[in-house]
């Protein structure tokens, strides 16, 4: 029995688990794969776990998506140009560092809108949107970063050739995409962006996937826009995790449902 798992702190609530087991079921694969949950001090001693104990892959999370890389054997070329390792894989007892973030961002926006030449406005600027400007710019795309602190926006937009402005500004943004990357939404009804500003939008896509439908997808919805979930990406990024896991084509409807079943236990308190 193979065994993979996820790494991050805190993971409770973590859907991976009911995504990948239920796609190892399915194909027939003898793994199972199940939470570690890791805090910072002891990520160093996690990782030489992984070698010690022969774990094929893990996921990895908050806060461990940066911090992660020098423990690491390998690292692929883009999660270093993205500075981040969301998924490892045990080669052998060498340790593989990938990142499938920014395939999750680029296949839920792709499959709705050619990005090339397309001016998205992202929110937020943090580990989620470094991948995710990193998938836009690959796939053509003209960033323009809003962030709570300018900064750090303005760090991004020097690293990815994008544009920066302070969150306040977003009255003014215009664009094809709007992409919300921050956690403003999380398990509560507020947006980070103010409702007058969605009908200037094609597509609205939020990585908040707790509700499934955020304020901002609803409010969009309303506006007349085409929304994508944030499930949509953790969906997406984790087919590719699987793929790189077994080499397998992951079976991504059932992996969605495992996902949204789970997501609903959770939101009845069953869990
Ligand atoms: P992070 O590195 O901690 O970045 C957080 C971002 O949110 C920063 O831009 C921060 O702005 C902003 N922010 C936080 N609170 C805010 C507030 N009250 N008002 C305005 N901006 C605020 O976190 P992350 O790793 O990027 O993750 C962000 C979200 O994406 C999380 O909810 C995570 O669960 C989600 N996510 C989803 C997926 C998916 O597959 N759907 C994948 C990855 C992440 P400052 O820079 O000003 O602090």
């Amino acid at each position: 029995m193979n065994v993979y798992g996820i790494i991050g702190w805190p993971v409770s609530h973590s859907l991976s688990p009911a995504m990948h087991n239920a796609a190892f079921k399915a194909l027939g694969v003898k793994a199972l794969y199940g939470l570690f949950p890791t805090p910072p001090e002891a990520l160093k001693e996690a990782v030489s776990g992984l070698r010690a104990l022969g774990i094929r892959g893990v996921s990895v999370t908050i806060p461990h998506k940066e911090k992660i890389l020098p423990l690491l054997d390998e690292l692929d070329e883009v999660a270093l140009r993205i500075g981040a390792v969301n998924t490892v894989v045990n080669r052998e007892g060498r340790l593989y560092g990938a990142n499938t973030d920014w395939l999750g961002v680029y296949q839920a926006l792709s499959e709705r809108i050619s990005l090339k030449g397309k001016v998205v406005v992202v929110v937020g600027a943090g580990g989620a949107a470094r991948a995710a400007i990193f998938a836009l710019k690959e796939a053509g795309a003209e960033v323009l970063i809003y962030n709570r602190t300018l900064e750090r926006a303005e760090k991004l937009a020097r690293a990815f050739g994008a544009r920066a402005f302070p969150l306040e500004a977003i009255s003014r943004a215009e664009g094809d995409v709007l992409l919300q990357t921050t956690s403003v939404g999380l398990k509560e009804d507020r947006s980070p962006v103010p409702e007058e500003v969605l009908s200037r939008f094609k597509v609205v896509m939020d990585m908040v996937y707790q509700p499934l439908e955020t304020r901002l997808l609803r409010e969009a919805r309303q506006a007349g826009c085409e929304t994508i979930d944030g499930l949509t990406m953790l969906v997406y990024q984790g087919g590719e995790q699987f793929r790189l896991w077994t080499g397998l084509e992951p079976p991504l409807d059932l992996m969605r449902q495992a996902a949204e079943k789970e997501l609903e236990e959770q939101k009845d308190g069953k869990f």
